[in-house]
């Protein structure tokens, strides 16, 4: 069976009611390609919001959850209350979560885990930065992030990897489609070999870092390159024009 297509739109911490509001009505009202996923996600405390203004075909995802359903851990969200909510997917292992808040490997295993758990579809995240690929560790790093993720899933249906670059992330420097498409050929290989060749085959692997409407087309054609997770530009009515890349 193909791989369907699946865009993201990572909004980080951006967004208000009414500029959200204005974005959702963006989304509804555009051309979005029938054969392709689109699931957005705003921050925790819009996820309510544009869950009941979004159209039906586009999904929400939350940018992070914690390990435990409940309990004193100030400050945190369950992937049981995103459930709660309606929320379908999660975003997990990011690397500004990695870097600024200092999640581990293990510790984003471990919350893959407990989101499955829950019921929601993650969003895996993986990606060297720009020393390690000087240093040419780039498939070391990102197998060694997929180990911590593998070693707690079981079954691999609600899964979808992203690899993201960190010097990708933000910076303008979009991956060539070679370099996407060698890592991301990499992670398929990888899967082969460490879980089975049907999880390889089925499970999608998205890029993400600099992709915008003017380079997703060329990227969406790599043969491995199965979707895209999009930050900047997810806030932009390019989002659409991303979103469509693969027709
Ligand atoms: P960017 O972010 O598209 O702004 O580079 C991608 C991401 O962090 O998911």
């Amino acid at each position: 069976m193909p791989r369907k297509f699946i865009v993201g739109g990572n909004f980080k911490l951006n967004g208000s009611q009414s500029s959200l509001k204005t974005l959702v009505e963006g989304l509804n009202q555009g051309n979005l390609d029938s054969n392709v996923e689109i699931v957005v996600s705003p921050p925790f405390v819009y996820l309510d919001q544009v869950r009941k203004a979004v159209r039906k075909d586009v999904a929400v995802a939350g940018q992070n959850c914690y390990s435990k359903t409940s309990g004193a851990y100030t400050g945190e969200v369950a992937p049981e209350m995103l459930k709660d909510l309606g929320i379908e997917w999660v975003i997990l292992g990011h690397s500004e979560r990695r870097e600024i808040f200092k999640e581990t490997d293990e510790e984003i295993g471990i919350k893959v885990a407990h989101a499955l758990k829950a019921g929601l579809k993650v969003m895996a995240c993986v990606g060297e930065k720009l020393e390690e690929r000087e240093a040419n560790k780039t498939t070391e790093v990102v197998f060694r992030q997929l180990a911590a993720i593998s070693k707690h899933v079981s079954d691999w249906t609600n899964v979808v990897i992203a690899y993201e670059p960190v010097w990708a992330i933000g910076t303008g420097k979009v991956a060539t489609p070679d370099q996407a498409q060698e890592v991301h050929k990499d992670i398929r290989n990888w899967l082969k070999e460490k879980v089975s060749p049907e999880v390889a085959e089925a499970t999608r692997i998205m890029y993400g870092g600099s992709v915008n409407g003017g380079n997703a087309a060329t990227l969406a054609q790599e043969n491995d390159v199965d979707g895209f997770l999009v930050g900047g530009a997810s806030l932009k009515p390019e989002f659409v024009t991303i979103c469509n890349a693969k027709a």
